[in-house]
């Protein structure tokens, strides 16, 4: 049994991540400080003795003995992390500071839940690990975005300079149950959309481009990435090849859910990117890894979950 500290646990990834370990019978420590995470993605963990919950901010040190370290703690929706851009960038740079600090005293490996985001609005498309990226970096999505590359900078600085285990990955667009139905990212903002017959809001003329990957897929990509040797450190792209457009994906949630929505379209945010797509070339031959779970699929199983979530009347 390992034990194994999960920043921002609570969150949509995190509390996949939490129950899978404890599945397998790790025990986890879950430490969030509920920005954009709820309970409701963990009541059902609560009463595992093995599960430990803890409110804490990741930009403040924290001391724990454990064996493994998943860094998972930002908000990851742009509305969300727009909020306070400047809490947004010291959650990633000064928590991956405090997380590293950690894993080094501990001598233990420390996954870093990177994104897509360090490529910006690529100009290379797919994008593969050793594209650089188009990143603005004074405008709106750059709290995100460079607090994503400057943690990846601390990553692999502690691993040059004090051999610090490291892990990054480079997570592109995941859905699935628990996302917040607040977030505003388009999977939710869609389902709960066509469930309640609202118009479906658009950004732009929605031919924007996303590849959406289900969440159970990126959990086994993040177990399998933890136990490579220690001398593949990523980064590596984790997504779904299958790119679809943000008005395509509005179509096929208005079929699934036989929704009387209308699609409207809004102004497309500022440096939103026009293409995202991942080679997953690399995780394939290092990994042994590729996505499962079809879009078709995965938006079912998501649908239902948030059918659930309007019953109860809990958004
Ligand atoms: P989420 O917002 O649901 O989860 C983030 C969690 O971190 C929340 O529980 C939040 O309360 C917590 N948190 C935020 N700031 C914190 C702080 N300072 N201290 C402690 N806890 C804090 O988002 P998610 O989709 O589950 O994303 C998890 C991670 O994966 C993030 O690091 C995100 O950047 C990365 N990621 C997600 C996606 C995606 O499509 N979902 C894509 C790329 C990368
Ligand atoms: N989007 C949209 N309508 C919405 C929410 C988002 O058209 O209600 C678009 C958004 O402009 C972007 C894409 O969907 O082009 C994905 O947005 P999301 O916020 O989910 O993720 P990200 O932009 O970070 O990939």
């Amino acid at each position: 049994m390992k034990r194994i500290l999960i920043t921002g646990g609570a969150g949509f990834i995190g509390s996949h991540l939490c129950e899978r370990l404890l599945n397998e019978g790790n025990d986890v420590i879950c430490l969030d400080n509920f920005f954009t995470g709820s309970k409701r993605n963990i009541v059902h963990l609560i009463d595992n003795k093995y599960f430990e919950l803890v409110r804490h901010d990741i930009i403040d040190p924290f001391k724990a003995e454990v064996d493994e370290i998943y860094n998972l703690a930002c908000p990851a929706s742009p509305v969300h992390y727009q909020i306070n851009p400047i809490k947004t960038v010291k959650t990633s740079v000064m928590g991956a500071i405090n997380m590293l600090g950690l894993a080094k005293r501990l001598k233990v490996k420390i996954l870093q839940a990177s994104t897509s985001e360090v490529y910006g609005d690529p100009e290379l498309h797919p994008q593969t690990e050793d594209y650089r990226g188009n990143v603005n970096c004074i405008g709106p999505r750059a709290c995100y975005d460079e607090g994503k590359r400057l943690a990846e900078t601390l990553f692999t600085s502690y691993n040059r300079q004090n051999g610090v285990k490291i892990k990054i990955i480079r997570i592109f667009n995941t859905y699935g149950p628990r996302m917040n139905p607040h977030d505003g990212r388009v999977v939710s903002n869609f389902i709960v959309q066509a469930l309640t017959n609202s118009d479906i809001t658009v950004y732009g003329d929605g031919c924007q481009t996303r590849s959406f990957q289900y969440v159970d897929d990126l959990i086994c990509a993040m177990e399998k990435m933890m136990i490579t040797d220690d001398c593949f450190t990523g980064p590596v792209n984790i997504g779904n090849p299958e790119e679809v457009s943000v008005k395509e994906l509005a179509e096929k949630i208005i079929d699934f859910t036989g929704s009387k929505s209308k699609i409207i379209y809004k102004p497309l945010p500022a440096d939103d990117p026009v293409r995202r797509r991942p080679d997953i070339s690399l995780a394939k031959e290092k990994l042994s890894w590729q996505p499962k779970v079809g879009i078709h699929e995965g938006l079912k199983k998501t649908i239902a979950y948030f059918e659930e979530l309007l019953k109860s009347e809990n958004i």
